[in-house]
């Protein structure tokens, strides 16, 4: 028998809030009425925004990020064309399997898992490439398996340096909505998200921005696609409609996740996930544990995967945790199961929710055998927000 809350301390699905939840409980209604538009059409503008994009075009594919990954593939490359992809970690190992599975020539760069997108590595095979064989980059920008948020402007830097066409394919299920992600200023060509985590709804949006430069390379590109076809959907788009059945309750919560994100600010978002963020960290420090990213400059600011001890096994603390305090937390991926358990924290997320997620992965790593002091992560993480808390009220004193 569980009493009281369950938590859910995972990197996606997040918490969806109340009122997104109620926004979504509205009965059927026909995606063919003459009004269904008036639902829709402010929801490609509402996106744009969040990805900060002018220029390009926003889609919506019913199915998680995965689908939004094939239909980015598929829509805009060849079969056999030579593709630069990079892994280092879980979701981006996902990727090369699914680019090579579609018939891609994928050229693999394999980084440590902990380091972040290999800039210097693309520019060197980038510079190499006389003949211009290399038809897109592909970045995580936010590793979820890893914690690591990579550089995306940096290998935009790198691609106009060596004057390469390339189109950029940017993963950013994981960052965007939460962290700082600029599709125009950076020049992303596609950039793929899912409904579950920044955005606070329940998986089954596939989401893609596309460059005016992918829109451009669909019309001649040749792998198969059905379902997907970029063409179809911009077809129907146009007016509001789908080419099939929309998940219409998930763009309800949709409309209500934007409307949120608009009313605190996207810039006060993103600094929301920085100072959570940090707090938890703080709290990892505290407890003398280490992270798996390399280095602070990779640190990602919506999951934090935490190494434990090499004589415990993690997954003793996410039973514990889930067993016996109704908490979950994500696990190790791929070769870091056992070694690792990761705290998400992102989407609808405040000060009181990271301290709780603190306190039982305190108790439960305790319980497993981690020799720390009970209470040092919480303090540590209720030292920073309280500090980050007084900075800003005496920035708000000054404002006024
Ligand atoms: C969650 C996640 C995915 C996979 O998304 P699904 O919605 O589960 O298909 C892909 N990439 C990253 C970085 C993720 O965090």
């Amino acid at each position: 028998m569980r009493t009281g809350l369950s938590h859910l301390f995972i990197p996606g699905p997040t918490n969806v809030p109340e009122v997104v939840r109620q926004a979504m409980n509205v009965p059927m209604q026909d995606m063919r009425a003459p009004d269904f538009g008036d639902l829709t059409l402010g929801l490609f503008e509402g996106m744009k925004s969040v990805l900060r994009c002018e220029t390009g075009t926003v889609m919506f594919f019913p199915g998680s990020g995965s689908s939004a990954w094939e239909a980015a593939i598929t829509n805009t490359l060849n079969p056999g064309d030579k593709v630069l992809m990079a892994r280092y970690g879980q979701f981006s190992s996902l990727w090369v399997e699914m680019a090579q599975r579609l018939g891609l020539n994928v050229e693999v760069i394999d980084a440590a898992w902990g380091a972040g997108a290999p800039v210097n590595e693309f520019s060197a095979r980038l510079a190499n490439d006389c003949k211009d064989e290399i038809k897109a980059v592909f970045v995580t920008h936010n590793e979820t398996a890893t914690g690591v948020a990579s550089d995306v402007a940096a290998v935009r830097r790198v691609l106009d340096e060596n004057f390469h066409d390339a189109l950029l394919f940017v993963d950013g299920v994981s960052s965007v909505g939460s962290l700082d992600f600029q599709m125009e200023a950076w020049g992303v060509d596609l950039v793929v998200t899912g409904s579950q985590k920044g955005l606070m709804l329940p998986a089954g949006l596939g989401i893609l921005g596309v460059s005016e430069k992918a829109l451009e390379a669909s019309k001649t590109a040749t792998m198969r696609r059905a379902y997907f076809e970029f063409a179809d959907m911009l077809k129907m788009n146009a007016d509001g409609y789908f080419p099939y059945t929309p998940p219409t309750q998930l763009l309800h919560g949709l409309r209500k996740s934007l409307d949120r994100i608009g009313a605190e600010g996207l810039d006060t978002v993103i600094a929301r996930h920085h100072r959570l963020a940090e707090g938890v960290r703080r709290g990892v420090s505290a407890w003398g544990l280490s992270l798996v990213a390399e280095r602070p400059s990779l640190y990602s600011d919506t999951v934090s995967a935490i190494r434990v001890p090499d004589d415990i096994d993690a997954r003793q603390v996410l039973r514990i945790a889930y067993e016996d305090y109704n908490a979950s937390f994500g696990s190790g991926l791929g070769p870091l199961a056992g070694k690792v358990f990761r705290i998400g924290h992102l989407g609808d997320l405040n000060e009181g929710m990271c301290l709780t997620a603190l306190s039982i992965a305190e108790m439960a790593l305790f319980r497993a055998g981690v020799p720390l002091q009970l209470g040092s992560g919480v303090g540590a993480a209720q030292a920073w927000f309280a500090d980050a808390a007084n900075a800003r009220s005496v920035f708000h004193v000054a404002a006024e």
